[in-house]
Parts: structure tokens; C-alpha cells; sequence
């Protein structure tokens, strides 16, 4: 207090107030868009609460709907032996890991989850963050910097771009799944950069189409540059065995210098890693500030993850039924004439629709039908691209797949033929 009036009793300025969040203009954006969806009567299509566990079914408000809004690829997310060696992993260790774990909060599940993880690829270690988005983010921001050059497929994620950004490295993109494109731009490029890095998708999350890795390690073997790959969307899902983007080309994972990935999807956990060289481990360990100074990954979230893990290896049918369930997925809607666009149907399977109003009403018409699947709308994706993107698991069954497809292709035409020449909104 008495700094207060200490500070009160300065020679005065004119008195300025801090801005007032309800004056931004992201606020306004917010608030002309709410006011919006009321004034034309469109729910608001996100943020709808579950009421419990929610994998290829779901039950909102008491209501059992089929569910594609849930990355639970493999359903591993309720699976009776996740819940054990969870439920044991609370007994022992409590919820949080209490610290970084580079001084209190190392558990041995921390060292089971890497080794696991390492073996997945194949490689020599893993290491791993609270989250997906704190991996990439930590990651890149550490092994490159303002000497540097990051080139990036144009569709990457968010968080990819945060960590680019955050390290203040050079920039570029090049245009998607073209890899020619890359060529190009890495040899136009001036400038003497210290060390260069690529980062693509094995799956990407959006499109549900896949990044052409023997095209990519021809180039890194030309270019010497470092390749970093976001399996988020692959591990589980593309391969015979789900192993992810080497298992589905045959290739050697250790030819790929970062392997990134997530354990919210297939491993129906929460956080990320990244898999590669023991140095590369070593180094993140050491350096990487989303490591170093935050908490370690909750012992329960390690436990649960590796024994999603475990049912990767242990029941690869699992990932047979998914790409049975994605590529009748894929077919169904082609059949039914809607816009896959770039989908190959494994994970992810996109049904374009256009403008971000119809995506958030079809959305809306879907709950009618019993069927739950999320608009992507601007500026997640283009304007005229707004899309809903349905995820697949293998426990979908060909029943809930081909009523989700028909009543979707229904209820997009009804919409189409109404017309509301509401199409320049930007929900
Ligand atoms: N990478 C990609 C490609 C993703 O789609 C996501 C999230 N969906 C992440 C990283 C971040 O992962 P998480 O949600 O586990 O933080």
C-alpha cells in the first residue's frame, strides 16, 4: 500500500486506462458472430459438453449419438486395461508428477513411455511433453533459431507454425504434398543458413491425404536437411501394423530425423513426443524450455499411454478395422457424390461443403440425425473451404458409417436447395 501512494504522489500524467478487452477487435469478431447465429437462429456448434467417455458413440444432454468428433482411432480411450494400469498408476504416484522432472517429477513410467516410444519407430530414444502442441512448439524452437530456415508444407499445423515462429528462424512454405515445389524453393533460397529443417505431416489433419516421404528423403539426402514429421494423425493409423508414415513406405524410420508426435489420439492419453537419435533426445531434455521448466508428464498419462502402446502392438487388427472402416468411409461418400477432397480415408475424411455457415448448419442437421461431426471453418481453412471433418475409429460400425454418409449427403443437398444467400458470412 504504501508503494500505492507513493506512486500516487508522482509528478502526474495525463491518467491513461488499459484497454478494455470488450474494445478488441478479435472480442468484436467474437460477439458479431454470436449475434449472428442468433439472429438467423444457428447453434453454436462447439464447445457441446459430453456427458461421458466419447468414442465412435457418444452420449450428449442423455442422447446417444454416433460420434466422428473423437480422435480415439484405435478405442483405446475406455479400454479396460488403459483404465487399470491408469488406475494403478494413481495409486502409486498420485495425479501430478509435482515437478519438472529434471529436478523432483521423474517417475520410472516416464522411462517405460520413452523406451516404448522408441521402439514404435525404432529408433534410439524418445522423449516426452505435457502436450502435442507444447512438443512442437518446444521442439522447434530449440534446435533452430534466427541463423536458421524452416520450410514447411503449407498445411501444417498450428502448432508447428507457433514453435517456426517462436524461434525466429527464416521462414518458408511450400505448396501442398508437392514436393517438386520444395525442391524449388530450397534452391531459390539465399542466404547462408546454419542449419536447415523440412516439417510435414505423416497424416494431414485437415485433408486426411498423406506427405510422399520417399520423395522427401531423396530430397533431405540431396539437401542435407533435417526432416521433421508429425505423426499425430499416423501413429495407429497408417502402416499394417499402425506403426505410421515408415511402416506404410517401407521405409527406414531412422533415415527421418524428428518423428513427432501425440499421445491424445491413438494412445488416448495427453501429451506429445519426439522420437529420433539419443542425441536429439538429449539435447531436447537439456534445452527445450516446454521441458525443461514446465512439469512432467503426469504418471497416469504416461502409464495410460503406454498401455495404448501395448495394444498397438499386441492387436494390430485394431488398425486393419480402422482402415477397413476409413477406406468404406471414403467410398461411401464418393458414391454419394460429396467432396472428399484430397482424403486417402484412413484417419480423417473431410466432407467439403463451402462457405462456413452451411458447415455449421449441416453440423447443426446432423445432431437431428443422430450423427456428431464438427464443422472446420475459416480461418482453420481457406474461406470456400469450410468442410466437416469426420473422424474414423475402428470401432465405427458399417451401419453407423453409411447412415452418417447418407444422411449427411440429405441433408447437404436440402441445405444447397435452400439456398439462403447467406454464402459471404463469416461464421
Ligand atoms: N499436430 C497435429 C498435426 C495435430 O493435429 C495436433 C492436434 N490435433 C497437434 C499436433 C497437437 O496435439 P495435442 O492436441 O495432443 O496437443
Amino acid at each position: 500500500r504504501n508503494r500505492a501512494a507513493r506512486l500516487s504522489r508522482q509528478p502526474q500524467q495525463p491518467a491513461r486506462q488499459p484497454l478494455r478487452f470488450e474494445s478488441l477487435p478479435e472480442y468484436q469478431r467474437v460477439e458479431a458472430q454470436r449475434k449472428i447465429g442468433e439472429v438467423i437462429g444457428v447453434a453454436n456448434p462447439f464447445y457441446r459438453s459430453h456427458d461421458q467417455a466419447a468414442g465412435a458413440t457418444t452420449v450428449m444432454g442423455g442422447k446417444t449419438f454416433v460420434n466422428f468428433a473423437s480422435y480415439d482411432y484405435l478405442g483405446t480411450n475406455t479400454d479396460p486395461k488403459v483404465i487399470e494400469q491408469a488406475k494403478a498408476a494413481i495409486d502409486r504416484f498420485g495425479i501430478s508428477a509435482s515437478a519438472s522432472r529434471l529436478v523432483a517429477g521423474e517417475r520410472p513410467v516416464h522411462k517405460a513411455l520413452e523406451g516404448a516410444l522408441a521402439d514404435v519407430y525404432g529408433v534410439e530414444a524418445a522423449v516426452c511433453f505435457v502436450s502435442g502442441y507444447l512438443t512442437n512448439l518446444a521442439a522447434i524452437s530449440s534446435l533452430v533459431g534466427p541463423q536458421d530456415l524452416v520450410v514447411h508444407d503449407e498445411f501444417i499445423h498450428n502448432s508447428a507454425l507457433a514453435g517456426i515462429k517462436q524461434s525466429g528462424a527464416t521462414r518458408r512454405f511450400f505448396r501442398h504434398n508437392d514436393v517438386e515445389n520444395l525442391d524449388t524453393v530450397l534452391r531459390t533460397l539465399e542466404g547462408d543458413f546454419r542449419r536447415v529443417l523440412v516439417i510435414v505431416e505423416g497424416v494431414y489433419s485437415m485433408d486426411g491425404d498423406i506427405a510422399d516421404l520417399p520423395a522427401l528423403l531423396e530430397l533431405r539426402n540431396r539437401h542435407g536437411f533435417w526432416l521433421m514429421v508429425d505423426e499425430a494423425h499416423s501413429l495407429g493409423v497408417l502402416g499394417a501394423t499402425g506403426r505410421g508414415s515408415f511402416e506404410h513406405f517401407g521405409i527406414d524410420p531412422r533415415e527421418v530425423d524428428i518423428w513427432m508426435g501425440t499421445l491424445s489420439k491413438t494412445t488416448s492419453s495427453c501429451g506429445g513426443y519426439i522420437a529420433g537419435s539419443q542425441a536429439l533426445a538429449d539435447i531436447l531434455k537439456a534445452d527445450a524450455g516446454g521441458f525443461v521448466y514446465s512439469v512432467g508428464l503426469a504418471p497416469v498419462l504416461a502409464a495410460a499411454a503406454t498401455t495404448g502402446l501395448e495394444i498397438l502392438r499386441s492387436e494390430p487388427e485394431r488398425t486393419e478395422r480402422l482402415h477397413r472402416n476409413g477406406a468404406l468411409f471414403l467410398e461411401c461418400a464418393k458414391e454419394a457424390g460429396l467432396d472428399t477432397g484430397l482424403s486417402l480415408g484412413f484417419s480423417v475424411v473431410p466432407i467439403i461443403v463451402g462457405d462456413s455457415l452451411r458447415a455449421v448448419q449441416l453440423s447443426n442437421e446432423l445432431l437431428e440425425e443422430g450423427v456428431n461431426a464438427l464443422p472446420i471453418i475459416h480461418p482453420a481453412v481457406p474461406e470456400g473451404m469450410a468442410r466437416l471433418r469426420f473422424f474414423i475409429t475402428c470401432d465405427h460400425t458399417e451401419d453407423q458409417i453409411r447412415h452418417a454418409v447418407d444422411v449427411t449427403a440429405r441433408r447437404l443437398r436440402t441445405l444447397e436447395e435452400r439456398n439462403f444467400g447467406l454464402g459471404a458470412l463469416d461464421l
